[in-house]
């Protein structure tokens, strides 16, 4: 599942239900559109870690 932040735009992927931005910490959290879904992969194909947060990691 991708999310996006509505407060800062973050975009990132997580298994399950998210509360909280994990950039900015504000409870505006959206699932992401097809289209920043897409963005999101491109990233990520292109070796950009930083938009993905894995389950493990506790913020
Ligand atoms: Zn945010």
């Amino acid at each position: 599942m991708t999310y996006t932040c509505e407060d800062c735009g973050f975009l990132f992927c997580r298994v399950g239900a998210v509360k909280e931005c994990p950039s900015c910490e504000k409870p505006h959290i959206r699932p992401a559109t097809e289209e920043e879904t897409g963005r999101l992969e491109k990233l990520l194909e292109q070796g950009k870690p930083t938009l993905q947060i894995k389950e493990e990691q506790t913020l």
